[in-house]
């Protein structure tokens, strides 16, 4: 399952990313492009914008979730309802700028361009084999793992909400 995000939608681009998922986002993509390429590319078209899922709606090979929700809690929430996301995924496959997926790297092919401090901390590195920007798991990898719970526990008060 790949996506596209229109621009009001930056934030979760970035965590289905983060999650491991091919999601374009183009800032200033315009409405004819993102329909266009949600057919071409066969990608679930997201969106906040109801005239846009209505012109959706209407197209035959165009998938579209019209995101209600403003906080990124209740927008990962609903990604799982709707699109059925999974939040166990490995997290940071991917480059959060290009969206390629990143290779593993050895300590030596980083060297010129990491910290000393992280090189030697850190075991394992990865890079963009587009933008070659390097990751490392860090403090920042621990944070966004933190509010991936915190995604899990909306999902949870969302059941709970229907159940009553
Ligand atoms: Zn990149």
């Amino acid at each position: 399952m790949t996506f596209l995000a229109d621009c009001m939608l930056g934030k979760l681009a970035r965590w289905l990313r983060i999650l491991g998922y091919d999601t374009v986002y183009d800032n200033f993509a315009a409405d004819d492009d993102l329909l266009r390429v949600a057919g071409q590319e066969g990608r679930v078209l997201l969106t906040r914008d109801r005239p846009l899922v209505e012109r959706a709606a209407a197209m035959d090979d165009v998938t579209c979730i019209h995101i209600d929700a403003l906080d990124i809690d209740d927008q990962v929430a609903q990604m799982v309802a709707d699109a059925s996301i999974d939040l166990d995924r490995p997290t940071f496959t991917r480059c959060l700028e290009c969206n390629v997926g990143i290779d593993s790297v050895s300590r030596d092919e980083v060297e010129a361009v990491v910290p000393p401090y992280v090189l030697q901390t850190r075991d394992t590195f990865y890079r963009c084999p587009s933008c070659e920007r390097v990751y490392w798991s860090g403090s920042h990898t621990s944070r966004m793992n933190a509010r991936i719970d915190a995604f899990r526990e909306a999902v949870s008060r969302g059941k709970a909400a229907q159940n009553v």
